[in-house]
């Protein structure tokens, strides 16, 4: 195993190679279940945005030249930034059982800890490579922890591509921060966490209109340090903010917390759902909810309707990737009149989504998993206006005269709450504007 390489660091990042990762009825609806080829990002992009969101943490990928690049391309910009990741590179001696690959670990650790004192909680990230060669992460955590555990936290989690999709690296990082949130008292009070990591402007969005319509807050689960992390208890009721949290869900339902169950804040609609949910678990006066949310529900609907025209009746396929296609899905049919055609998702969470899938208009096909080949062939014989995809599939398919929109964009972009529900709108409207300026 090589030292980590903290970008910025100790060399400049590398050429920006793109994203990459050289790894290769509604009622009841009719689920597609398919299983092959995939083509989706590993859970290790989760590592771009939970570095800004949790800010005394660093992220040490234990993986290969492959993972770094990953790293590296994602996020060039942290070249002027203060480096929160790094990748500890397995090398072939490692490959082969030549070194004790725990001991190099342990080095390299011990090593980057020693020269960052400042880092409070130190994930060790698993990859294809750990996986494949069975290295415990686990394992090194804890006699890491053990060492360090005074000064500096060591937890593990997988970011691993096999059998995983990108937005489950965040999952896996949050279920990883549940065992470390306080027991709340027996007696506490009830309050509501908020769930899944959302860019810092939008999470006070929505901390503000809980405020106001009187809701009390647990916290948030990212809190935007480790050491902040709210205490939960059977009293803690929970709204999640991303559909992909499952393992995160299980892991707080283990600890007595309860689900709120809504529908995602996309949309006027969705917003108000997820908001209401909350309202009526706390017991808040209806006619409060309503004056609290109206204004912001009527601004998300005016900023919608400059959309509505040029979205609706268009016809939108989603491949399977960031696991946000079927709220996404809804909202675009519920809202913009759009029609989903397929809806491929990687994982349906049926308990989560449930809601979501009941909206979806009548004929929606849904398909969970993925095989490449034949979902390319779908989409070839619907031809739809638009289709939401990977960024290696979008180039092959508007180059077949089909409009695409890159699927990791809706991850990074803030999305959520009314003051959003506009951009969102447009994050679709984009490519059909584009797709009929170039007609001209
Ligand atoms: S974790 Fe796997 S898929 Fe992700 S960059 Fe590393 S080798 Fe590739």
């Amino acid at each position: 195993m090589t030292a980590p390489v903290l970008i910025g660091e100790d060399r400049p990042a590398a050429r920006p190679t793109g994203f990459d990762t050289g790894c290769s009825a509604p009622a009841a609806p009719q689920v597609l279940r398919e299983r092959g080829q995939r083509e989706v990002f590993c859970g290790l992009t989760g590592i771009i945005w939970l570095h800004r969101k949790i800010q005394d943490a660093f992220f040490l990928v234990v993986g290969s030249r492959t993972c770094a690049h990953l790293l590296q391309s994602a996020a060039g910009v942290m070249i002027f930034a203060e480096p929160r990741f790094a990748t500890a590179i397995i090398e072939e001696r490692d490959l082969a059982g030549m070194a004790d690959c725990q001991d190099e670990l342990d080095r390299i650790a011990r090593q980057l800890l020693d020269r960052r004192p400042d880092i409070r909680t130190l994930f060790l990230v698993g990859s294809c490579p750990s996986e494949v060669i069975k290295l415990d992460l686990g394992k090194a955590a804890q006699r890491l922890d053990a060492a360090f555990g005074g000064r500096t936290r060591v937890l593990n989690y997988s970011g691993s591509g096999i059998e995983t999709t990108f937005t489950e690296g965040e999952d896996a990082c949050l279920a990883a921060l549940v065992p470390e949130m306080p027991a709340a008292p027996a007696d506490a009070p009830p309050a509501l966490l908020l769930v899944g990591a959302l860019p810092d402007i939008v999470e006070d969005q929505f901390l503000r209109l809980f405020a106001e319509l009187g809701v009390p807050i647990a916290g948030s689960l990212p809190a935007r340090s480790v050491a902040s992390l709210p205490p939960i208890g059977p009293n803690t009721r929970f709204l999640l903010a991303q559909p992909f949290l499952g393992e995160t869900a299980r892991a707080l339902a283990d600890r007595g917390v309860q689900r709120l169950d809504a529908l995602f804040p996309f949309g006027a609609e969705g917003t108000t759902d997820w908001l209401r949910a909350a309202a009526e678990a706390f017991g808040i006066d209806p006619a409060h909810f309503d004056q609290v949310v109206a204004p912001g529900r009527e601004r998300a609907k005016r900023a919608i309707a400059h959309r509505r025209e040029q979205l609706a009746g268009k016809r939108i396929s989603f491949l399977p990737d960031s696991q946000l296609e079927i709220p996404l899905a809804r909202f675009l049919s519920n809202e913009l009149d759009m029609i989903p055609v397929e809806v491929g998702t990687p994982y349906l969470h049926r308990d989560l989504t449930a809601r979501e899938v009941a909206l979806l208009p009548a004929g929606t096909r849904i398909s969970e998993g993925q095989h490449l080949d034949r979902q390319l062939d779908r989409v070839r014989a619907d031809r739809p206006d638009l289709t939401v995809c990977g960024l290696g599939l979008a180039n092959p398919l508007e180059a077949e005269g089909l409009s695409t929109k890159w699927a990791i964009e809706l991850v990074f972009s803030p999305i959520h709450g009314f003051e959003q529900a506009g951009d969102l709108a447009d994050l679709f409207a984009r490519p059909l504007r584009r797709r009929d300026l170039l007609k001209v």
